[in-house]
């Protein structure tokens, strides 16, 4: 089961690609999460990504596909996997489709989680993440046991560097300018592209997805 996740900051892909993962046994492939590692650890990609991340910007091109390339070569692939954050600009997804060709696969299907931009802000500054695990909470919609402390390790939860109001606001400018056209790249025939609302809590939409995937 290969699938594409896309869908605006906030839209709680992350969370939902985790469920799917668990419950399919696939990995998950977030390039999102795969800079931040690289970041704390200070490597060489790490710092190349970290000044675009903070800012809001979108990575150039290469450095993703580059990461992405490798990925999917691994061996737990071979069964599936959930793109979650990739692609994100028109030209990652002609490579995708490239390096899919070359590995003779091709994306089973494509979600897009849809909500409202009011909803989407309150959701991205109530984010936390724990500093040490990478838990992810939320003050409103999944908050931890106690205040600021992570349920899993007891490290400190923190805001990603991203949450400030100035790097929101252009994360949602890439979005629209470089991201949402995959919407009509992807809903075409013969592309099994479904949008879900992600308007209701984390297990309504998980049962929405998984009414999707096991409806073929
Ligand atoms: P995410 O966790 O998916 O919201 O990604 C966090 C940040 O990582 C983004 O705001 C970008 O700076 C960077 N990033 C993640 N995925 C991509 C991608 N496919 N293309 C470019 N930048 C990306």
């Amino acid at each position: 089961m290969r699938i594409v996740f896309l869908g605006p900051p906030g839209a709680g892909k992350g969370t939902q690609a985790k469920l799917i993962c668990e419950e399919y046994n696939i990995p998950h492939i977030s390039p999102g999460d795969i800079l931040r590692q690289a970041k704390k650890n200070e490597t060489v990609l790490g710092l190349k990504a970290k000044s675009y991340m903070d800012q809001g910007l979108l990575v150039p091109d290469d450095i993703i596909l580059g990461i992405i390339e490798e990925r999917l070569k691994q061996e737990d692939c071979k069964t599936g996997y959930v793109l979650d954050g990739f692609p994100r600009t028109i030209y990652q997804a002609n490579a995708l489709e490239d390096m899919l060709k070359g590995l003779d696969t091709d994306i089973a299907y494509i979600l897009s989680l849809e909500l409202s931009e009011k909803e989407l802000v309150k959701r991205l500054g109530g984010r936390r993440v724990c500093e040490d695990c990478g838990q992810e909470f939320h003050i409103e919609f999944k908050p931890p046991k106690q205040p600021d402390i992570c349920d899993n390790c007891g490290g400190n939860l923190i805001q990603r560097s991203d949450a400030s109001a100035c790097a929101i606001e252009k994360r949602f400018s890439e979005y629209k300018e470089k991201t949402s056209p995959l919407i009509e790249y992807y809903n075409r025939p013969g592309r099994k592209f479904y949008s879900i609302s992600a308007d209701t809590g984390i297990q309504e939409v998980f049962a929405s997805i998984k009414r999707v995937l096991e409806a073929d």
